[in-house]
């Protein structure tokens, strides 16, 4: 395509964090570059994210913390650009941050610190950003992209999908990025929601409801994954941090096992109090309301003492083993992320670009990787649009 014709040499669609990322990298090297943007305003997740104060990254990111079809995908943009990097963005930029738990940095003020920071990025690096533009689809044409918006075609070299995921159609989510790839014959994997409450019927819904507003640490387990984390129960089922990093694991049919007291010498605990119902000993370590309500629903009563060999052991397997069989998730709307995506087999991992359809990139949560909770998917955000800004 000769310059005459090109509205920009790299077309970025959404103004996310990928997006804003990948077009300020690729304006500083020169490039022409312009963001469209479906919403009035960029970067509408990056202010309501980490409760309107932005996690945007986690100190002990590790490709570990990710989930993809190809575990090794996100390790060589994750390690060209660390957390520590874009903690050093953010300070150049006089935000001021906090470590909140476990590696998860934080604002100390607003998300619109972060945000301003990208767009005073996109500012000075000379990348504009349309916003109010519909995107509805793209097509190869000589020399690159055209872009078919609800204002009309842009053409463009290099095309930079970083249109995010499915979850909070409310904030502008579309599905046009697995819409673009299908069209271009990249393949996707099943998409769920993940970072999800999980729905729960039957008695231990009922004991939800009775006990809704209860939170208590536990270790969460879906399959292999396991984690140790707050549980809150709802008048739906499940949430709390640990159900939602085990969420994106769970898929239909599959358990979610609690374990209430890990790491507690259960036996020790019951067999000091013998005497004592094992209602008022659990009491001891969880809520009260927990404990009775959960006793309840498990027929368990009366002394450690009094009780058979067989119920000892079914109080102590129920403890570390209560096992929940969810019947569905909250659904898009109530989820931070989509798990799945573009399939990282069509993408190159150096550079988020199309193998099979040269210009063409794909980066941030419309990718099939998908971060823990905790700053792990701003961190893959920052990553993946950087290592696409760097060669566009
Ligand atoms: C409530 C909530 C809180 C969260 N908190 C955190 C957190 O604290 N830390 C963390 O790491 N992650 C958090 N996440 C996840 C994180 O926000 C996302 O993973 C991240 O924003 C993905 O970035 P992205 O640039 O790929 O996509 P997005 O940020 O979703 O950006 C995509 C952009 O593309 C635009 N777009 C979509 N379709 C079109 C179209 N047809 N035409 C034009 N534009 C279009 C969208 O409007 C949007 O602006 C949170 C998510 C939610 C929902």
């Amino acid at each position: 395509m000769s310059e005459a014709k090109r509205d920009a040499d790299v077309i970025v669609l959404g103004a996310g964090a990928a997006g804003l990322m990948c077009a300020a990298v690729a304006a500083a090297r020169g490039r022409d570059v312009l963001v469209l943007e479906r919403n009035e305003a960029p970067g509408r997740k990056v202010l309501i994210s980490g409760g309107g104060r932005c996690n945007f990254t986690n100190l002990r990111t590790t490709p570990d913390n990710f989930l993809s079809a190809n575990p090794h995908f996100a390790k060589s943009a994750l390690a060209r650009f660390t957390p520590r990097d874009i903690l050093d963005m953010v300070e150049a930029h006089g935000v001021s941050w906090h470590e909140k738990h476990l590696g998860q940095l934080f604002c100390d003020n607003s998300s619109k610190a972060v945000l301003g920071m990208l767009l005073e990025q996109c500012r000075l690096t000379g990348a504009p950003i349309r916003t109010g533009i519909d995107v509805r689809h793209a097509r190869p044409s000589a020399g690159g992209f055209t872009v078919a918006t609800g204002d009309g075609d842009l053409r463009c070299e290099s095309l930079v999908v970083a249109t995010g995921g499915c979850s909070w159609t409310q904030l502008g989510a579309t599905d046009l990025g697995y819409r673009l790839a299908r069209s271009f014959g990249l393949p996707i994997t099943d998409l769920r929601p993940g970072l999800v409450p999980l729905i729960l019927d039957g008695l231990d819904l009922a004991l939800c409801v009775e006990l809704s507003g209860v939170s208590f640490p536990a270790r969460v387990s879906c399959g292999a994954a396991s984690f140790d984390d707050d549980v809150l129960l709802t008048h739906h089922g499940l949430s709390g941090p640990a159900i939602l990093q085990a969420s994106s694991y769970w898929t239909p049919g599959a358990v979610i096992v609690v374990d209430l007291l890990p790491g507690v010498d259960l036996v020790e605990m019951f067999e000091i109090a013998a005497a004592k119902n094992v209602i008022s000993v659990l009491a001891r370590r969880l809520p009260k309301r927990l404990a009775h309500g959960w006793c309840a629903r498990h027929g368990f009563d009366g002394r450690w003492a009094d009780m058979t060999q067989r119920e000892q052991d079914r109080l102590l397997a129920t403890l570390c083993g209560w096992t929940l069989h969810p019947v569905g998730t909250a659904g898009y709307d109530k989820a931070e992320v989509t798990v799945g995506g573009v399939a990282t087999d069509a993408l190159s991992s150096k550079t988020l670009e199309s193998r099979s359809v040269p210009g063409l990139y794909f980066i941030g949560e419309v990718v099939d990787v998908t971060g823990w909770l905790g700053g792990y998917n701003f961190q893959w955000a920052w990553a993946s649009g950087r290592a696409a800004g760097e060669v566009v």
